[in-house]
């Protein structure tokens, strides 16, 4: 067998040992060969005293040939080890310090699955995280097995004339008399070997000096596929500015001399953090007005700065074992999120980050691969790579800010940094850092972890007038998950204000008059209530403001509330919040056959067209409303995706229609004849430009369409021609088929850029679509191996075209089911990435549930599938 069998036994959290050895140092030696490259490993190691005694030495290992074995210079007898599928054992290695030797033989060029060591358009390259190390060598591939590493790479200077690995450098020489040449790299700092990384090839870089805090000289380079460095100015940019806030925000400062990025075309992930030598996928990295839109900025923005920030929080301090991955990834994408607040418009960032919380996350927690910001188990754990782990762990990091304040934060992280420096640390660890530096106890807090499921607060506020006091009687309630019938109540600290009639803040007070501190107030068992004192007029009332809580809220506060919070609330999420309920009610109502105009949403939008204080980014939100899956988790159960495509037309149309005046005249107003700026301010004026188009669009008129085909042709950025050509495909009109054509022909060369293309059609809400996307992938450009051209194509498909997806006639599930089948020998991550789009299929109405339900069995019946996609099937039909 070529794959490691789906192992029956899951691992557990409780079961963690340590490892029985120490290994102080490894030394790599690499002859790179695109089919037979030769690993040298030498291990100098030890018992760990918090082992076993006696203890064998147990290394991983996949698809590796053994070349030859040493110990202490001895090569050893074959009775002396064992080696399977998956391990190599030594059965009595000494009981003192020894020296094991390694060979092994590996073929990067083979490798479809891009874990372990690669080729991708010629380059070699590695992706260790979680468990791709054990497919270069024998090791314990584990993150608490922390070693320094020296590494030399050997390879043919023509093939690979750049030769690249963590650390910093410490000697590069030609081989005398061959056209061979070598590199040797040394990293100080001990690492887990998921954090290893290997680069050579042809490759052209910039460079840039940055110097530190502490004044160390650091120099930077952007390592791409030849010609394309033109491509990399704006992740330079990220990258310094990303250096520089680590500094002033967390005193985090760099550690090397040097500090690598390399782009490359096949990656199965956004990035990777490797010590020293971050590699990424070339989508995050590239960017040029021509071929990026405002998202791919921003993400790109983003993710150079989480890779980088992982330095510290990843890197510097690891994880003790997987469970504890969010400790370093829910972590860094709140410092990331932290980061893209600060470089660009706070109130913005937060709408779209809880957005996609309650978009995916939301999602996943109502469904069956809901689990634990830590979960307690796994099978396979490239499958926890999730919007859990990530965003819902940053939402616990970010509670943790509020309850503790900024400064009581701060001293927390401090300490976690000063305790922690070097360690493979767990989530126990760091909240004892966040209680200790503030002398609180977090011990019910910690539930945030290891409950899974959203919280559902229903909320009854009532006025007395009389008394002048406003009360909130809360209750919590988690539903159950699977694994976890009865849950715990949470610590959730909820964000309030009281409005008065002309729509200003009340000075909160407590029953007994004292004010309410940074107006929060924190729920801590499963029914409380809150009395507020002073209030002379029934107010408006505005509950967890800036989304403090990652929760669901039931109110009875009713439409009036809504109306006057989307005017007048001066907490900006909420604001947007309350517009964005207007036209969830409307949604689900026309969804469930209403036929009424949208009156109360029309309104609200209105006003924000008409008021000058708000800001094109945040307009843009509130015009951009749910999404059709957004609305099928509203509804819960019996979901019928036709009917709500339909209703999300309809409001687009009414709003559209009611409002056009005013947008065609704001879209005028923002048509923008200056150069392109990715800057913030920019991309929110094309954000809200094309919203209205959009809208514009939606009224079925005739001249609409001329306006999105015209703004096609005259567009001068990715942005603006994308978001004209995703509004033409959402028309069966003759110009949608000229712009497709039109954009294949220009970009048929960037296949960066043609994903884009594939999308936009993958997204066609017609009966025809998955007849689209089945031609398309015979296209060219299109790859089942590269994980990019899948997702754009066949994961778009399946994840953001709802309603064809979900075909009546089942094909849809046919199509992703044949397609996961196809891909799970090749790349297995990426097909079960692809499985998961069926996460939400219990929620749908009954035929349908029962194709879906139909595709799912057949595929978890197959032989010899992959973990990673065994894992899956079995986990959504549990
Ligand atoms: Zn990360």
């Amino acid at each position: 067998m070529m794959f490691r069998e789906a192992d029956a036994t899951a691992v557990k959290l409780s079961e963690y040992k340590p490892y029985d050895w120490l290994i102080d140092t490894v030394d790599l030696d690499f002859q790179l060969d695109p089919k037979a490259t030769r690993v040298q490993a030498k291990l100098v190691m030890r018992p760990n005293p918090k082992g076993r005694r006696n203890a064998p030495v147990v290394l991983d290992g996949d698809e590796l040939t053994l070349a030859s074995i040493k110990l202490n210079g001895k090569t050893l007898a074959a009775t002396d080890y064992d080696v399977s599928a998956s391990s190599l054992t030594i059965k009595n290695p000494p009981r003192e310090k020894f020296t094991l030797e390694i060979e092994t033989i590996v073929n990067p060029s083979a490798n479809t699955k891009l874990m372990g060591l690669f080729r991708s358009n010629a380059i070699y390259c590695t992706q260790c995280e979680a468990e791709g190390f054990r497919r270069i060598t024998y090791f314990p591939d584990r993150p608490d097995v922390l070693s320094v590493y020296t590494v030399r790479i050997e390879a043919d200077r023509d093939e690979a004339p750049f030769l690249l690995a963590n650390g910093n450098p410490v000697e590069a020489f030609g081989i005398k008399g061959s056209n061979r040449h070598y590199a040797i790299w040394h990293d100080p700092h001990p690492k887990p070997s998921y954090l290893f990384a290997l680069v050579g090839g042809k490759l052209d870089f910039i460079e840039e000096p940055f110097t530190t805090m502490s004044g160390r000289e650091v120099m930077l380079r952007i390592f791409v596929e030849c010609g394309k460095t033109q491509l990399t100015g704006f992740a330079m940019d990220a990258l310094k500015r990303s250096m520089r806030w680590d500094e002033k925000v967390f005193g985090c400062e760099y550690d090397l001399d040097v500090f690598h990025i390399v782009a490359v075309s096949d990656f199965n992930m956004g990035a990777m953090e490797n010590k020293g030598l971050n590699i990424f996928n070339d989508k995050y990295v590239l960017a040029s007005p021509e071929t990026a839109t405002d998202i791919d900025y921003e993400n790109i923005e983003a993710i150079i700065a989480h890779e980088y920030f992982h330095n510290w929080t990843g890197d510097r301090i690891t994880c003790r074992d997987w469970f504890q991955l969010c400790l370093k990834e829910g972590l860094t994408v709140f410092r990331d999120q932290e980061f893209s607040s600060d470089e660009r418009s706070r109130p913005v960032e937060r709408i779209g980050d809880v957005r996609r919380l309650k978009s995916f996350q939301f999602a996943e927690d109502a469904g069956p691969l809901a689990h634990p910001v830590r979960p307690d188990t796994y099978r396979e754990i490239n499958n926890f790579y999730t919007v859990t782990v990530y965003e819902k762990g940053a939402e616990v990091v970010r509670m943790l800010k509020t309850l503790l304040g900024e400064r009581g934060f701060r001293k927390g992280m401090n300490l976690y940094f000063k305790r922690h420096d070097g360690d493979a640390a767990t989530v126990e660890d760091f909240l004892k850092c966040f209680a200790d530096a503030n002398k609180r106890d977090l011990s019910q807090f910690a539930r945030w972890y290891s409950q899974a499921g959203t919280p559902e607060l229903a909320v009854r506020g009532s006025y007395d007038a009389k008394a002048k006091t406003c009360t909130l009687d809360i209750e919590q309630m988690i539903p159950p998950t699977p694994g976890q019938s009865a849950k715990q109540p949470m610590v959730i600290p909820l964000r309030l204000g009281l409005l008065d009639g002309k729509g200003r803040d009340i000075a909160l007070k407590d029953a007994k008059g004292k004010a309410v501190s940074d107006n929060l107030i924190v729920l801590e068992k499963a029914a409380q209530k809150f009395v507020f004192s002073g209030v002379k007029e029934k107010p408006a009332i505005s509950l967890n403001r800036g989304f403090s809580a990652p929760v669901k809220l039931a109110t009875n506060f009713g439409e009036d509330n809504l109306r006057f919070l989307a005017k007048y609330d001066s907490d900006p999420y909420n604001r947007y919040d309350a517009v964005e309920q207007l036209a969830m009610n409307e949604l689900v109502a026309s969804a469930s056959g209403s036929n009424k105009s949208p009156e109360a949403l029309i309104e609200a939008l209105s006003n924000a067209l008409d008021n000058a204080s708000l800001d094109d980014a945040f307009l843009a939100q509130l015009f951009s409303f749910p999404d059709e899956s957004d609305i099928a988790q509203k509804i819960g159960g019996n979901i019928d995706p036709d009917a709500i495509l339909a209703a999300r037309r309809k409001i687009k149309r009414d709003v559209g229609v009611a409002l056009s005046d005013k947008l065609a005249a704001r879209y005028q107003k923002l048509t923008n004849h200056r150069a392109f700026s990715p800057d913030a301010k920019a991309a929110g004026r094309r954000a809200l430009r094309n919203a209205c188009l959009d809208l514009l669009a939606a009224t079925e008129g005739g001249a609409e369409h001329g306006r999105a085909f015209k703004q096609f042709e005259e567009a001068d950025n990715m942005t603006d021609r994308m978001a004209a050509l995703a509004v033409l495909c959402q028309h069966p009109i003759p110009e949608r088929e000229t712009a497709l054509a039109a954009f294949e022909q220009r970009y048929r060369n960037d296949p960066l850029v043609l994903d884009k293309w594939f999308s936009v059609q993958a997204r066609i809400a017609e009966a025809d679509a998955l007849g689209r996307v089945h031609k398309l992938t015979k296209h060219p450009a299109f790859s089942m191996t590269n994980p990019n051209r899948m997702r754009a194509l066949i994961g778009v498909f399946a994840a953001g075209n709802p309603s064809q997806f979900n075909r009546p006639d089942g094909k849809g599930y046919a199509f992703i089911a044949d397609t996961v089948l196809g891909l799970d020998s090749k790349n297995p991550q990426v097909a079960a990435r692809l499985l998961s789009a069926f996460k939400s299929w219990r929620m749908l109405e009954p035929s349908r549930r029962a194709l879906a339900e139909k595709e799912l069995k057949r595929i978890a019946e197959t032989p010899g599938l992959s973990p990673d996609v065994t894992d899956i099937a079995s986990r959504s039909l549990a």
